[in-house]
């Protein structure tokens, strides 16, 4: 397998600066200070092409950010991510370009990047012409194409979003994701506001799309079961950093992980019809304030003292299999 997409210890911080009011009562004394959230923090992992990585973790854990961060939308504070071995800090503008076409994002709902006042045929066309790709004037066939590739009747071409269906909007989404050539594509929670058996559908266009197109698929969900079901290898990731990264079925069979396991006990299962998530005990830290030494240790069954000063790094504990653990650091 070949590395497509290199993440190289990339962190994003947010800022929230102070608004003039705070800065006005610093300038009396006060101690107003900016909001600094890291959401994203040393993330390193690589994706070969064609490959499946399944991106989990709960709500807050940044795996959106990283995705977001990857797909070009968000800037690295710190870090590199590196596209077929080029840095993307060191392309210029048409690389950047091409590399923004290439690594396209499916979103949860994409009724919200649709333009309600358009028809579907445009909303499919409009990237490809703007970008060179096609001519306006084989802008209706090709939105044609691109719609029936992601199984949509063709006829439903002059509709405007709100004639659609949930499920029907995810396959414009992706359709118009697809307009554009790209070879990766980012799914953010791209199934999880769709009932259970129309995101089956989804799931499995997904899979024939990367079979067809020869795609390479970052998928985040805080879904285990979908992830299980798509993915070829699982990172998981907890208040921002990666614990636990390893190929699928190794994974699901041996957590190795404090985190990963108690994720796993508590995750719903499609084939039992469990469909409910039970978050794991203890609550999720605020990433404004995260824990010292490992995050995970207030929640941690084994956690010790070196847990609560030391961070421990990812490392590689077996062939193909990397954990961020104390207890797995020999
Ligand atoms: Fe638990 Fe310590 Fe491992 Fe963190 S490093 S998961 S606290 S045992």
């Amino acid at each position: 397998m070949t590395a497509i997409l290199d993440v190289q210890n990339v962190s994003k911080t947010f800022v929230t600066p102070l608004d003039l009011a705070e800065k006005l009562a610093n300038l009396m004394g006060a101690t107003n200070r900016e909001i600094r959230v890291q959401a994203t923090s040393d993330v390193s992992l690589t994706i070969d092409k064609g490959e499946v990585l399944g991106l989990v973790g709960e709500s807050g854990c940044g795996k959106s950010t990283l995705g977001r961060t990857v797909a070009g939308i968000h800037q690295a504070s710190q870090g590199e991510i590196v596209w077929k071995g080029k840095k993307l800090s060191a392309m210029n503008a048409r690389e950047k370009r091409a590399y923004v076409l290439a690594v396209q994002m499916i979103f949860q709902d994409p009724f919200s990047s649709l333009n309600p006042r358009r028809r579907i045929a445009q909303a499919v066309g409009e990237a490809p012409v703007a970008h060179g790709l096609i001519s306006r004037k084989e802008q209706d066939d090709y939105a044609v194409e691109m719609l029936t590739r992601v199984g949509l009747d063709p006829s439903l071409r002059d509709r405007y979003p709100h004639q659609f269906s949930g499920g029907q909007r995810q396959r414009v989404g992706i359709a118009r994701a697809l307009a554009v050539n790209p070879e990766f594509l980012v799914c953010d929670e791209s199934i999880a506001a769709l009932d259970v058996s129309v995101q089956a559908q989804i799931i499995n266009l997904f899979i024939d799309l990367r079979e067809e197109l020869d795609l390479t698929y970052m998928f985040i969900s805080h879904d285990l079961s979908v992830v299980r079901h798509i993915s070829d290898r699982v990172a998981i990731m907890y208040l921002g950093r990666v614990v636990e990264l390893a190929p699928t079925r190794e994974l699901f069979a041996n957590p190795l992980h404090p985190y990963s396991a108690a994720l796993l006990s508590e995750a719903p299962d499609l084939r039992s019809g469990k469909r409910s998530f039970h978050p794991i005990s203890g609550e999720v830290p605020s990433p404004l304030n995260p824990p010292s030494g490992c995050h995970f240790h207030p929640r941690c069954p084994h956690s010790t003292d070196l847990c609560r000063t030391e961070r421990p790094v990812l490392r590689q504990v077996a062939p193909g299999r990397q954990t961020a653990c104390h207890l797995h650091a020999t």
